[in-house]
């Protein structure tokens, strides 16, 4: 038997309490979790949620990551870029909706060269008082730099699974130790660091899974955004999510009780990173979510503030929440949850 007030008092912990942890079943036990997640995010990092309006710019992308529905194989979505303007005004209405930070993510698209990346953050600063996240893959070192220069505060590039055989199944076309080149890049130059991974990825398995939540620590990530793997049908890992389900064969985990888990260990953990409640958890439960997260360890949520007119095209995984919602919708949508559990969005 596992003794979770032993456990939750712990300041230091090691993966085998990680793994004890993730184990938990008992709704007592697991609501110990859940308490004490909360408070060490209160005590932590307030009361306050973070906005952060995400602006999809292009689903153009050129790699074969067997999850993502943009991957450059599936030939069943229509693809989009933005032009530089279009992203400015889309960075200034996010602006004017009470944004101050903008996230701009896109596929891998190499027609965004790092001279227009460039363009498209000077603009952003020069024209309004916002901070810019990027999320665009991986890039080159220098590239890094430029972006720091220019002005970005923060990049993300989730490590996605710390399983490097995983890692290569699911996207064969690229290396786990150029991610976390990327990674420890962005951070040495200087920008804020988000990481993150997908839960319930077949063929995942618990010691996966605290071996994420170490890495984090390794690291030494700013933000750390998780959520449950929701299957594409027009992907590869579609087939194998049919035959082994979510997780390793065998494993018979709840998805979204894993998912606040993680979310919850990961706050005691790192007590002071910046947890988003996300997209994918919202389009797995609509109804309480993201609330859930946020009760449970996060402190962030990331509204879209895509045009309509593209939001669809931006299909990593299909049914995603809020597809249908204007921006200014979203946002007030989003600011009456955090309301009503009573946290102040900023
Ligand atoms: N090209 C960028 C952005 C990728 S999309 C990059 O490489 O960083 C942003 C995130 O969506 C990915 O990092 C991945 O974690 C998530 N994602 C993609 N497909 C998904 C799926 N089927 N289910 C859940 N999350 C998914």
């Amino acid at each position: 038997m596992v003794n979770v007030d032993k456990l939750l008092i712990k300041e230091q912990f090691s993966k085998n309490d990680i793994l004890e942890l993730l184990t938990l079943t008992d709704i007592s036990d697991l609501q110990k979790l859940y308490d004490k997640a909360d408070k060490v995010r209160r005590d932590n990092v307030g009361d306050i949620v973070h906005m952060r309006g995400i602006i999809e710019f292009s689903n153009y992308c050129g790699r074969w990551c067997s999850y993502c529905g943009l991957n450059a194989n599936n030939v069943n979505i229509e693809r989009y870029r933005m032009s530089v303007d279009e992203i400015v005004e889309t960075a200034y209405k996010a602006h004017n909706l009470g944004y101050k930070t903008v996230v701009l993510q896109s596929g891998e698209d190499s027609y965004y060269t790092i001279d227009i990346i460039e363009s498209i953050i000077r603009k952003i600063k020069d024209q309004m008082d916002m901070f810019i996240t990027l999320g665009l893959g991986e890039r080159p070192d220098e590239e890094f730099e430029c972006m720091k220069k220019a002005g970005a505060d923060r990049y993300l590039i989730k490590h996605e699974t710390s399983d490097r055989e995983l890692y290569k199944k699911l996207h064969p076309d690229m290396s786990f130790d150029e991610r976390i080149r990327c990674l420890k890049t962005a951070k040495r130059v200087g920008l804020e660091l988000g990481s993150g991974i997908m839960i319930g990825l077949p063929g995942q398995t618990l010691e996966t899974l605290a071996n994420d939540i170490l890495l984090f620590k390794e690291l030494q990530v700013d933000m750390a955004g998780m959520g449950p793997y929701i299957p594409h049908p027009g992907t590869e890992l579609y087939k194998d999510f049919k035959e082994i389900g979510y997780f390793a064969k065998d494993l018979d985990f709840d998805l979204e009780e894993m998912v606040y888990k993680m979310l919850a260990v990961t706050r005691l953990v790192n007590k002071k990173v910046n947890l988003p409640a996300t997209t994918a958890l919202a389009t797995t439960n609509p109804a309480k979510g993201r609330e859930l997260a946020l009760s449970r360890g996060a402190n962030v949520v990331m509204p879209n503030v895509t045009d309509l007119k593209y939001r669809k095209m931006y299909e990593i995984y299909p049914a995603k929440a809020c597809i249908d919602e204007k921006p200014e919708d979203c946002r007030k949508c989003i600011d009456a949850r955090i309301t009503s559990i009573g946290r102040t969005p900023l």
